[in-house]
């Protein structure tokens, strides 16, 4: 695996790998790699010739307050975790690269940015936007794979795409879990021993939702209410929103549909934690689920 850490080199990598013919993916990341991440890793090999994986802890994508100062990094664990995922080059740009003094031109997505992780996070999605533009500049693959986890991000990039006219397909992986059901996340790590088994209930909220859709509730309020139900199982764990919205403007539905999705967020203690879980006909596989909100799943070129 080729470990790149500035952008020119980035780019040299990038249009030797076109100039042989051969197709490219990226997977955009923050480090602190999970299996969560290995997935989109190994989607990218699938799908794509040459895999890349970029690790930058996007500074613009915080809020004030937030925890970019303390986000875990550990480079050295990350990279010996793509090796045996055949992944062929690790793009580890620092900050002052991605963001020379100066910069000020910055990439600021609609209304789809305004609400949920959007209202909580002002400007998170400015700074998502900006950077996977960049990103995408500097390695111009031809696929880009994200994860469902972060279902807003996911439609949010999709319309970024479509908006800006960028020569790319976008793969959107399912959730991967730990075994109680929990998202896998990199901010699992802040989660203590009393909160960890606490934040099982995001997840088991979402499976309440997926129960009574696929017995035929189509009520979604009578849904959210259950969902918040169980929520308030843990008092430890503190509901900023429990939805069910349209995918495609991610405004909250009356009427659950197949491709309705069912959106959680809550802070255990200091965490916060989101999950999502498409809502479709019962036995439907994730890939099933995703094709209904994305579109069916990319072919290998
Ligand atoms: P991050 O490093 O948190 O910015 O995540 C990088 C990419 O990995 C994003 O596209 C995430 O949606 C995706 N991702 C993070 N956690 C998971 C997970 N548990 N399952 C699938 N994809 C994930």
């Amino acid at each position: 695996m080729q470990i790149i850490t500035s952008i020119d080199e980035m780019r040299r990598f990038s249009r030797a790998v076109r100039a042989q013919g051969r197709t490219l993916a990226l997977v955009p990341t923050m480090g602190a790699l999970h299996e969560g991440h290995l997935s989109l890793a190994g989607r990218a090999t699938d799908e794509c010739d040459v895999a890349a994986v970029s690790i930058f802890v996007n500074p613009a994508q915080f809020t004030p307050g937030e925890d970019y100062a303390r986000y875990p990094r550990n480079l050295e664990c990350d990279l010996d975790l793509l090796v045996p995922r055949q992944v062929d080059a690790a793009f580890a740009p620092d900050a002052a690269q991605i963001y020379p003094p100066g910069f000020d031109t910055f990439v600021e997505p609609g209304r789809l940015a305004e609400k949920l992780e959007g209202a909580a996070r002002p400007g998170h999605f400015r700074g998502v936007a900006t950077v996977v533009v960049k990103l995408l500049n500097i390695v111009q693959p031809d696929v880009v794979c994200f994860g469902q986890k972060d279902f807003q991000q996911a439609v949010i990039v999709r319309h970024l795409i479509r908006d800006l006219n960028l020569d790319v397909r976008m793969a959107v992986c399912p959730v991967v879990r730990e075994p109680d059901g929990l998202a896998r996340s990199s901010r699992n790590a802040y989660l203590d021993a009393e909160d960890r088994p606490a934040a099982r209930v995001l997840h088991q909220s979402l499976e309440r939702a997926r129960e009574l859709a696929e017995a035929g509730e189509i009520d979604a309020r009578l849904i959210v209410q259950e969902m918040r139900k169980t929520l308030g199982r843990e008092p430890g764990v503190a509901t900023d929103y429990a939805t069910i919205v349209d995918a495609t403007d991610l405004e909250p539905v009356e009427r659950v549909e197949r491709g309705s999705v069912a959106l959680v967020a809550a802070r255990a203690e200091a965490v916060r934690l989101i999950d999502n879980l498409i809502l479709g006909p019962a036995g439907a596989t994730d890939e099933d689920r995703l094709e209904l909100v994305f579109g069916p799943a990319l072919k290998r070129l």
